[in-house]
């Protein structure tokens, strides 16, 4: 909720929830050491998770607007085709999950958001958490990070603007190493398609774009 909308729940005189649904429509929550078990017992599905990795662009909903994030998101996904938190049920204007629901969810009150702006940073859950005590998988999420890390893609993002040599064919370096190390952790390990999003954040196949402006063009 942003500070306007906040300023409209306090103007009506809200003290508690009247399940408008405006919370969980602008997105799921960002998970905290806290939500840690929920994922480890599968209470909350690691296929309905992604990361945002360090220097990527996201929404901010708490105050709107976009930013580069300093550290990384562990967040439950979008339901297909809309911002809605997967797990809310647009029927019902409910969470399907209320019971076991992640810390920042319990603890946003949107005519007063002290409370969730506190926890906000703190906290956060990694893939440092969920993944560090398997080697070949932390191995494989550190190389990851170098080869295709946001602060690299947004250098070499500068640099062929600048229209520097190599620029370009660096890039592209990057993205096939994204793409074949998705795919090859699939076939070697059965990994499900699903959670790669959450292991290796998303593909930079679709966030270069995004982020910044570069058409990319499949040739094979
Ligand atoms: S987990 Fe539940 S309460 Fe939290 S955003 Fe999703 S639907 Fe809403």
């Amino acid at each position: 909720m942003n500070t306007k909308e906040k300023q409209t729940a306090e103007q009506a005189g809200q003290t508690r929830c009247i399940r408008c649904g405006t919370c969980c429509e602008k997105g799921g929550p960002a998970l905290h050491e806290d939500d840690l078990d929920l994922v480890l017992n599968k209470r909350i599905s690691p296929e309905n998770l992604y990361t945002i990795r360090r220097a990527e662009l996201v929404y901010d909903n708490v105050n709107g607007g976009l930013i580069k994030i300093g550290r990384e998101i562990v967040k439950i996904r979008s339901a297909e085709n809309t911002r809605a938190c997967i797990y809310y049920d647009d029927r019902q204007k409910a969470c399907s999950i209320y019971e076991i629901r992640p810390i920042e969810c319990r603890v946003m009150a949107c005519w007063d958001t002290t409370a969730a702006e506190a926890l906000y940073n703190v906290n956060r859950l990694t893939r440092q958490s969920l993944f560090g005590s398997v080697d070949w998988l932390a191995d494989l999420i550190r190389t990851h990070e170098e080869k295709c890390g946001y602060e690299r893609i947004s250098e070499l993002a500068e640099k062929r603007r600048r229209k520097e040599a190599g620029a370009v064919e660096t890039l592209l370096e990057a993205v096939r190493y994204d793409v074949e190390l998705r795919r090859t952790v699939q076939e070697k390990t059965g990994m499900e398609e699903d959670l790669m999003d959450l292991v290796f954040g998303r593909p930079l196949s679709q966030t270069i774009p995004a982020q910044f402006g570069i058409k990319l063009v499949r040739t094979t």
